[in-house]
């Protein structure tokens, strides 16, 4: 049984803080600080130039892409990090869309992250020559996946609600059809149990900064089936993922493997960072971690639920069918979040009704959850969220 005590206190956990919030930034690990130092100041100090070869800067991009994919089902050799997941979801839509030259369709859902939505409009506009995205309800996307469809891009778990797809039914769905798969694993990779090869995803993206604990900014990560590896065409053909970077070829020849989906310079120091939070993951086991975040999710709902009549749960109420999250419904949800946040209890509201908690056991324990749950109950009760400094808005909620 994984360690969560010992998890837990790798951690810096401000005091007075129950964070519900490691759905959206993950909290900074103890060792970052000086991990990230040392990177500045030994590698980046001390031998400039040749830290991409002397501290192994270039590798490290599959290096971690392989600590990761072992959180994700994937085997060693098959994700690599870089750029941003909007940029990820393009890469992979675009190789997707390549390889199904005779269709148009992009099939999607209407609780998908928004970014991944206009990311395909933008390669539809890119691309013209009739291309579409068409966007279901989440519950009716296994009816909707026909023969038009060619590629299937969708969120394994809303980040509204929390609902989960069956990825492994749904790719086999798609692929009854011939369509391939496109699955964002934003609030999947460090939620909850997944396994990509098992499943025959052939694409999946996901970032770093959420679950993974990686920090602000982290890199964002890419799977492709080792089926499609070595044909799948890398649409952002940059330098570091051609065959031989340092020939400086004057036309683009697409590395072995997962290596073609680099694009360019990987951001080094927040690798180092990503780094010494993967070392706290080297201690966890998927399973584990899975079976304390349903616990811990129950446990939520069932004090919320018990004191708090007025908030309406969002999430799915069976846990199989539900990510590391539980949200709540109130028309005041936005007031009701800053007076937790005031108090504490830190989680996130999404428009237009949705108080969204986190659920994140490497941090996070049934004490916590307790200590959550009477703070809430007395905010809701007491009507202490009805003030006008909480119905201001931020730019970030
Ligand atoms: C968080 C999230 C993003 C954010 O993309 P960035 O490029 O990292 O800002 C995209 N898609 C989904 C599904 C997300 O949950």
């Amino acid at each position: 049984m994984t360690d969560f005590a010992a998890t837990k206190a790798r951690f810096i956990l401000p005091d007075g803080v129950i964070y519900l919030d490691g759905n959206s930034l993950g909290p900074l690990p103890r060792a970052v600080a000086d991990h990230v130092g040392s990177a500045i100041t030994d590698e980046w100090g001390q031998m400039l130039i040749t830290g991409w070869n002397k501290a192994g800067w270039m590798a490290l991009p599959r290096a971690l892409g392989d600590r990761l994919g072992r959180l994700i089902g994937a085997g060693e050799g098959h994700v690599v990090l870089g750029d941003t997941l909007s940029v990820k979801v393009y890469q992979a839509l675009a190789s997707a869309l390549a390889m199904v030259p005779d269709r148009r369709v992009i099939l999607s859902d209407t609780g998908n992250f928004p970014s991944d939505l206009y990311m395909a409009e933008g390669l539809i506009g890119m691309l013209g020559d009739g291309y579409e995205l068409r966007t279901v309800a989440p519950e009716d996307v296994a009816d909707a996946i026909d023969d038009t469809v060619a590629v299937l891009m969708l969120t394994e778990v809303d980040y509204r609600t929390g609902r989960k797809h069956d990825m492994a039914a749904l790719t086999a769905r798609a692929h009854a059809v011939g369509a391939v798969t496109v699955w964002d694993l934003a609030h999947t990779a460090g939620a909850v149990e997944v396994d990509l090869a098992g499943a025959r995803a052939d694409f999946a993206v996901g970032c770093t900064y959420k679950y993974l604990n990686g920090g602000p900014g982290a890199p964002a990560f890419i799977y492709v089936a080792p089926r499609h590896a070595d044909t799948a065409v890398p649409a952002l053909s940059g330098w570091l993922g051609h065959d031989a970077p340092f020939a400086f070829d004057l036309s683009y020849r697409p590395g072995a493997g997962i290596e073609r989906m680099r694009i360019g310079t990987p951001p080094i120091l927040q690798m180092r960072a990503l780094e010494a939070a993967m070392d706290i993951w080297d201690s966890v086991d998927m399973a584990d971690l899975r079976a304390t975040s349903v616990a811990l999710c129950e446990r939520f709902i069932a004090g919320v639920e018990a004191a708090c009549p007025m908030l309406e749960l969002a999430s799915p109420r069976d846990a199989a069918r539900r990510g590391s999250q539980v949200s709540f419904r109130f028309d005041d949800g936005y007031a009701a979040m800053q007076a937790l946040i005031a108090r504490g209890v830190i989680g996130d509201f999404r428009a237009p009704d949705i108080m969204r908690f986190g659920f994140t056991p490497l941090f996070i324990d049934a004490g916590d959850v307790d200590a959550a749950v009477a703070i809430i109950t007395d905010v809701m009760t007491t009507r202490a969220w009805d003030r006008p400094e909480y119905k201001v808005r931020a730019a970030v909620t």
